[in-house]
């Protein structure tokens, strides 16, 4: 049971071109769980994630770890354990000499205490057969299994993971994606991991904070992320096809609030939705959002407006259909037995439940979309 507490930490660095805030007063605690930093190239994810470790100075705020203040302590006197994408293994020793080199520096086991944990590490790693090969001899997929194991055998407190399955092709990363979710759950080590991935963040996260310009922008499980995003980055950012988002004008009517959206010269009425308390009135400007797979399509007693189909993208298992209304565009993901055709006409359907309110100027949530309506609640066909 080991706590991590982020509390207000900035990194800032300065070159020529002045100081650049990389990461901005980011508070967070991870306790016994799997959190994932996510968010694009750039957002400090690295850096955070460097700070835990020692590796990166902090400019302002503490880092503690079960209470222990370790803002300024030498990351080998942490107990964290950190894998990258590079795999980083030590080219001259076998898997065997990787996975026991921490242990025989960093412990006062003895050799046949180091070998025992060391096999059985790498039996949960699946690379026991591989223990006496020489590293340059694996491929990626075992390189990477190798040192995660080397990471784990050292039992420490935390473990970071900084984009770890990166290089691994999309099949391997999918399969290490359970595994390696698995034995976190099994060891049960506080561990953060970052990733751009917003896929490797749904299914592997217990928690997501997702990173935006060095700032945290939300975190919680990946259900309340995906499903009540705190602002339109979040809501853009996770999910694909991505959210459609567009520009409205509010208008209240007797009960309800109308959203209209302005297509050419045409007000068309996007949505409506029972009036409740929301800070809204006439005329308000407000950025409407519907996840692709809330539109319905083809159920005119039910339809908002018409859309023109431009693409349809057959995926198998779903279909992407590609709609414009005017000059405007949406992303409507239906089952894979409906497939309009490109040019036809079809009705589309926002389900009141599923509409996201976003404020027009700070793009901060206005409305959550009604808990627990998901997809196979609110588009039945
Ligand atoms: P991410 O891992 O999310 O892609 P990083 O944490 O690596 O992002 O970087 C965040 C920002 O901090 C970037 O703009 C990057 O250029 C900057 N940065 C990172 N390390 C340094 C450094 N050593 N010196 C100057 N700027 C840095
Ligand atoms: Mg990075």
């Amino acid at each position: 049971m080991v706590e991590l507490c982020l509390d207000d930490v900035t990194r800032r660095f300065d070159d020529v071109q002045g100081t650049e805030t990389a990461v901005d007063d980011i508070s967070m605690t991870v306790e016994d769980e799997l959190l994932v930093l996510l968010g694009p190239s750039g957002c400090g994810k690295t850096t955070t994630l460097r700070m835990i470790a020692g590796l990166e100075t902090v400019s302002e705020g503490r880092i503690t770890i079960d209470g222990r203040d370790v803002t300024g302590t030498p990351p080998s006197d942490r107990s964290i354990a950190m894998v990258f994408q590079d795999y980083g293994l030590y080219t001259m020793m076998s898997v065997r000499e990787n996975m026991a080199y921490g242990l025989k520096h960093s412990t006062d086991l003895s050799e046949a205490e180091r070998n025992a944990r060391v096999e059985e590490m790498a039996e949960m790693f699946d690379i026991g057969e591989l223990l006496d090969r020489d590293v340059t001899e694996l491929s990626g997929g075992q390189k990477q299994r190798v040192s995660l194991g080397r990471a784990m055998v050292r039992e420490p407190d935390v473990f970071l993971l900084d984009e770890p399955l990166a290089s691994l092709d999309a099949k391997l990363r999918a399969e290490m994606r359970t595994e390696l979710q698995q034995i976190q759950e099994k060891l049960d080590i506080t561990t953060v991991y970052v990733t751009h991935d917003q896929k490797e963040a749904m299914t592997m996260a217990d928690r997501v904070a997702v990173l935006d310009d060095g700032t945290l922008r939300q975190l919680g499980p990946p259900e309340a992320v995906y499903e009540n995003p705190a602002d339109r980055f979040v809501a853009d950012f996770l999910g694909n096809p991505a959210m459609n988002q567009l520009p409205a004008t509010t208008s209240r009517e007797d009960g309800r609030y109308d959203f209209h959206v302005a297509v050419g010269d045409r007000r068309l009425r996007f949505a409506s939705i029972p009036r409740g308390d929301l800070p809204l009135d006439d005329g308000d400007p407000v950025t409407v959002g519907v996840r692709p797979e809330n539109l319905r399509l083809n159920d005119p007693a039910t339809a908002d407006f018409e859309a023109t189909v431009s693409v349809s993208e057959y995926q198998g298992n779903d279909n992407f259909v590609h709609l414009e209304i005017g000059s405007r565009e949406l992303t409507a993901v239906v089952p894979p037995t409906v497939r309009p055709s490109p040019g036809d006409t079809v009705p589309v359907t926002v389900s009141p439940d599923a509409l996201h309110l976003f404020d027009a100027d700070t793009g901060g949530e206005l409305r959550r979309a009604q808990d627990g309506k998901r997809r196979s609640e609110t588009v039945r066909y």
